[in-house]
C-alpha cells in the first residue's frame, strides 16, 4: 500500500524540531521501522514527519552521575555493539540484540521504540528491571518520568502532544550484579511472543537485589514483584517455585501467535531460564 501524502521536514536543531511538532498533525519520525509500515498500511496519516536524524544530541551514550544517558535516536544496533553499553549496561545491550532482525537493528531507535510502546517489542522487560527513566522534552521545558509510568498500556505513553523522548536513563550496573534477557520469539517478526529479563545482585551467598521485567505476556509489560520478593534474601535454590509467579494476575493475552494458556507457560519456562543464568553471572 502506498502511504498518504506527506510534508517532510528535517529540522537542523532540538528547538527548531519541537517548534514544528508542535503542531498536531505532525509526527516524528526516527528509525521509521514501525511508523512506516503504519503509514503504508494507513493505520497513521500525519500530515507533516519530522525527521529526528539532523537533531545533534539526540544519538549520544554518556556516562554522568552513576548513570548511562542514552540519547532517542541510538539505534538498536549502537547499544548492541558500543563497548561502553556492553560493559555498563549489558542488559539493555543484551535486549537490543535480540530485536528483529539487522536492517531494523540498524535502523531502529531506542526512543523510537519506547514511544511506540509496542507490547510485544524487548526493550520494555529491561528498562523496567533496570528502573529506567525517559527525559521528554516540549516547548515548554523537560520533564523525566520513570518507565513504569512513561509506559501506561498498548501503544499508550505518558507522551503528551508536542512532546519528545530526548533521552532514557540507565544505572550503571554494579559489580557482582548479573543480567539475563530470554524471549520466545514469533519467528517471522523476532517480536516476543514472552521476554524476560532479570537483575540479580548476591552477596555473601545471598540474593541482595532482584529486578525482572516481563514483556509480550500481555497489554502492557511489567515488573513481576511477587517473583522479586520471593528470590531476594534466599540463595537462589528455588527458582523453579519463584519462576512458577511470573504470570499471577496478569491478564495473558491471546492471539494466532500463541493461546493465553501457551503464553503463561512460556512466560514460567522463560522466567526460570533468564534467573538461572542471571544468577549463575552474579558473582
Ligand atoms: C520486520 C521488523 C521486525 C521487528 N522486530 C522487532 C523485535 O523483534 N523486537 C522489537 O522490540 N521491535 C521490533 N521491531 C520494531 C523496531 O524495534 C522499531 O525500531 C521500533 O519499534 C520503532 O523505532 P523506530 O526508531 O523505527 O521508530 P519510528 O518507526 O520512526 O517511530 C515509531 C513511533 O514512535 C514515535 N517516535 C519515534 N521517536 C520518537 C521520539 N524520540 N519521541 C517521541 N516519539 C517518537 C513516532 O512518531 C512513531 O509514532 C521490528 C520492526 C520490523 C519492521
Amino acid at each position: 500500500m502506498i502511504a498518504q501524502n506527506f510534508a517532510y521536514a528535517a529540522p537542523s536543531n532540538l528547538a527548531e524540531a519541537l517548534k514544528l511538532l508542535a503542531d498536531p498533525g505532525a509526527k516524528v519520525l526516527a528509525g521509521g521501522m514501525s511508523l512506516i509500515p503504519m503509514m503504508k498500511l494507513r493505520l497513521a496519516a500525519p500530515e507533516t514527519l519530522v525527521d529526528l536524524r539532523r537533531v545533534p544530541g539526540l544519538n549520544s551514550i554518556r556516562e554522568e552521575g552513576g548513570r548511562l544517558r542514552i540519547g532517542a535516536m541510538v539505534t538498536h544496533y549502537e547499544l548492541e555493539s558500543t563497548p561502553l553499553v556492553r560493559a555498563k549496561c549489558p542488559l539493555l545491550a543484551e535486549a537490543a540484540a535480540n530485536i528483529g532482525d539487522v536492517q531494523v537493528r540498524n535502523m531502529g531507535t531506542l526512543g523510537g521504540s519506547v514511544a511506540h510502546a509496542d507490547p510485544a517489542a524487548d526493550y520494555p522487560a529491561s528498562l523496567r528491571a533496570l528502573e529506567a527513566t525517559v527525559t521528554l522534552a516540549s516547548a515548554s521545558g523537560e520533564r523525566t518520568v520513570a518507565i513504569a509510568d512513561f509506559l501506561i498500556d498498548t501503544f499508550t505513553t505518558a507522551l503528551e502532544p508536542g512532546e519528545l523522548v530526548v533521552e532514557i536513563g540507565v544505572p550503571i550496573e554494579a559489580s557482582g550484579t548479573g543480567v539475563s534477557y530470554k524471549k520466545c520469539l514469533q519467528p517471522a517478526s523476532g517480536f516476543a511472543l514472552v521476554g524476560v529479563a532479570a537483575r540479580i545482585a548476591k552477596t555473601a551467598g545471598k540474593i541482595t537485589l532482584a529486578r525482572i521485567g516481563v514483556t509480550g505476556l500481555s497489554g502492557n509489560s511489567y515488573r513481576a514483584t511477587g517473583v522479586e520478593r520471593k528470590l531476594e534474601g534466599t540463595t537462589g535454590a528455588d527458582i523453579a517455585s519463584a519462576a512458577g509467579g511470573i504470570a499471577d494476575g496478569i491478564d495473558a493475552n491471546s492471539d494466532i501467535h500463541a493461546s493465553a494458556d501457551y503464553r503463561r507457560h512460556l512466560a514460567r519456562v522463560y522466567a526460570s531460564r533468564a534467573i538461572t543464568e542471571a544468577l549463575a553471572r552474579a558473582q
